[in-house]
């Protein structure tokens, strides 16, 4: 059995997972931003009971994931998560990127698809596939020719800092340093900001959507986003060549919000072209890609030994 664990900024879900199925599972609300020093501690209580039972631990973890290190990007803090966990759970412990786990999944769940089943994809030939979340911020995982594109400072494929148009040029600084990066223009943290201004009101992004969308100002927002989030795909197009796009996360999955961006990358030049789909695996996407990867790159260090 494999314990697996989604550490995310406002929910931490843990579960315990035997041939792809969660086998039971806890949820908790997240300690980043009040507790972030002890946050191995408080995983390792939370998987009491299932240590003895299990191999490994697979972990997704929200910000920039190193193979060592997890940078907390919004509490601007770096952790050594792999040892301090390795420590606390006395076995091997795999660290990955929330959104790379979940274009992990929607990839086991793709190549897979004729059999409908999600099951571990062992093909070497592969393929490309890229996943963005468009939620609080954007995120993104790219498989590129099978294999998952990572790095060892974990700063890659964090497609929310692409720099895009913005179509009614404006220069939006981000959080990052540079300006008119995707999530800077079109996150739901940023589409709330943008919102919030035009109708002199504050208001969060699920409120934009829900009441406010009808107002010109605000559909001209929202026009102004998925015109971000196409130009951030035509992108990712011209350097991965994938014509497989996933677009969730609450923002990007919703409905207004994926038909126009589907409009609009349908209007791209030919050379652009390509599907966006969206995601399959469900709330448990981050589990089940973090437990799929692990077990693949443990497969791959077994068969070099
Ligand atoms: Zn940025």
């Amino acid at each position: 059995m494999i314990i697996a664990i989604d550490v995310g900024g406002t929910k931490i879900s843990a579960a315990l997972m035997d041939n792809g199925q969660i086998i039971e599972q806890r949820k908790v609300e997240s300690i980043i931003h009040s507790d972030l020093v002890n946050l191995p501690e408080h995983l390792v209580k939370l998987c009491q009971g299932w240590i003895e039972k299990s191999e490994y631990a697979a972990i997704a973890c929200t910000g920039q994931v190193g193979s060592e290190h997890v940078n907390f990007l919004s509490a601007k803090k770096k952790l050594p998560l792999k040892s301090q966990l390795e420590a606390g759970f006395n076995m091997p412990v795999f660290l990955l990127n929330d959104a790379a786990s979940a274009a992990w999944a929607e990839y086991c769940f793709i190549k897979n698809n004729k059999t409908n089943s999600m099951t571990e994809y062992t093909d070497k030939a592969g393929e490309t596939l890229v996943y963005i979340t468009v939620s609080t911020g954007i995120g993104g995982g790219i498989i590129q020719n099978g294999q998952l594109v990572t790095s060892g400072d974990g700063f890659c494929a964090h497609l929310g800092h692409t720099s895009v148009q913005h179509i009614a040029q404006h220069s939006i600084p981000c959080h990052c340093g540079r300006v008119n990066c995707a999530e800077a223009i079109a996150s739901g943290t940023a589409i709330a900001k943008q919102a919030s201004v035009l109708i002199n009101k504050t208001v969060n992004c699920k409120e934009v959507f829900q009441q406010y969308a009808d107002l010109p100002e605000i559909a001209e927002l929202i026009n102004q986003c998925t015109s971000a989030i196409t130009d951030l795909i035509a992108n990712i197009k011209a350097t991965t060549g994938t014509n497989n796009i996933i677009l969730g996360g609450s923002v990007g999955s919703a409905p207004l919000f994926f038909e126009q961006v589907t409009k609009k990358v349908a209007q791209l030049p030919e050379i652009y072209q390509l599907t966006v789909r969206a995601p399959q695996c469900g709330a448990d996407a981050d589990l089940i890609g973090a437990y799929y990867y692990a077990k693949h790159i443990n497969n791959h260090s077994i068969q070099r030994k």
